[in-house]
């Protein structure tokens, strides 16, 4: 099968991605955005803190509405997965799901994270209807509410501290803490809860009402929070030499132009480490999209326009 060539290709469907693929268009490159949207974090989310969209608005019509936009702008958009990365001489070759090879000077990963499963029944089933991965997003859809967090570390304390300014009452299940004695001495100081068993199974009838604990026990919840960490989609990137983060080691590292380590490069959204919200997804995204437009005409011989023909230059 035949590669098809672009200017910039973006690896992922989701908030970064889709800026990142709308200012990339603007500067008149020629752009394959890859990626499922209902893969993307915000598919199920219900969104009340992105400024300019008042209420709370579904995510999956954000991303349709996103991905409309990308189309007029004149990218190409292919809804599958990459497979594989390599690179020679400054021209990447991403392999993609149908077998298609695509070839381009500057590449992008908007990958997101994976957020570390509890793996109980219920869980899938209630994501978004009261099983949340993000306290920061979530809390204050449970104001006056009865909620658990679990998670053994840092994260999952924080997230249940966060929860107490919103929620009537809240839990943290966890068999044991690997946290800081500091924060453990937070926790101690405050009215969560912490309840020293794990959550086998979530179950409810709208939305969660129930978690069933190894004790025996069970606990009356209207949400759980599951915060065990993220896990980064690092693969892709790591095939190529492109460095992560000194601090976690599970995030791509950046600098201010979203520039990776790699020249060509780039990376925007969750793939670059918290917070993990669309403003500042869409805000590397940006970024990330002018600046692989413009490392790609660096490359071009002058004179040698490419991209949507009917896109003026924009500001
Ligand atoms: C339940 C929930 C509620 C949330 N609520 C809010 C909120 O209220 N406000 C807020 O600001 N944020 C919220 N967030 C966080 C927000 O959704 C994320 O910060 C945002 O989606 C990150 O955007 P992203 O583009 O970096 O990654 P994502 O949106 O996760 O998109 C990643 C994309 O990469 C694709 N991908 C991954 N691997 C590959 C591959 N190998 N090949 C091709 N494509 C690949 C995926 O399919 C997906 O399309 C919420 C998240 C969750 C889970």
């Amino acid at each position: 099968m035949s590669a098809s060539s672009y200017d910039v290709l973006i690896i992922g469907a989701g908030p970064a991605g889709i800026q990142a693929a709308i200012h990339a268009c603007r500067r008149k490159a020629g752009v394959l955005l890859v990626g499922r949207p209902e893969n993307s974090a915000l598919y199920k989310a219900h969104v009340e803190n992105y400024a300019f969209v008042p209420g709370v608005t579904g995510g999956e019509e954000l991303l349709r509405t996103g991905l409309n936009q990308v189309r007029g702008f004149g990218a190409e958009i292919t809804d599958e997965d990459v497979l594989k990365v390599a690179h020679e001489d400054g021209l990447f070759q991403v392999e993609l799901e149908s077998g298609r090879t695509a070839l381009t000077r500057s590449l992008i990963f908007c990958m997101g994270v994976a957020k570390t499963k509890l793996g109980v029944p219920g869980e899938e089933e209630f994501l978004g209807r009261g099983v949340s991965y993000c306290a920061d997003c979530d809390a204050n859809f449970y104001r006056g509410k009865v909620v658990a967090v679990t998670g053994d570390r840092s994260a999952a304390v924080d997230g249940a501290l966060t929860l107490l300014g919103y929620a009537a009452k809240v839990y943290l299940v966890a068999r044991e803490l690997h946290v800081s004695a500091e924060l453990l001495a937070r926790l101690k100081a405050s009215p969560v809860e912490h309840i020293p068993a794990s959550i086998e199974e979530i179950s409810g009838e709208e939305g969660v009402d129930t978690l069933f604990l190894n004790n025996g026990e069970t606990l009356r919840v209207d949400g759980l929070f599951i915060e065990l960490g993220s896990k980064g989609a690092m693969e892709l990137a790591t095939q190529i030499g492109v460095q992560l983060d000194a601090e976690w080691f599970k995030y791509i590292a950046v600098n201010r132009k979203q520039e990776t380590t790699l020249p060509g490069v780039y990376a925007a959204g969750d793939i670059t480490g918290p917070p993990f919200q669309i403003a500042k997804a869409v805000g590397e995204g940006c970024i990330a999209g002018l600046e692989a437009a413009a490392h790609v005409r660096r490359l071009q011989p002058a004179g040698e326009e490419s991209g949507p023909d009917h896109i003026q230059e924009g500001r």
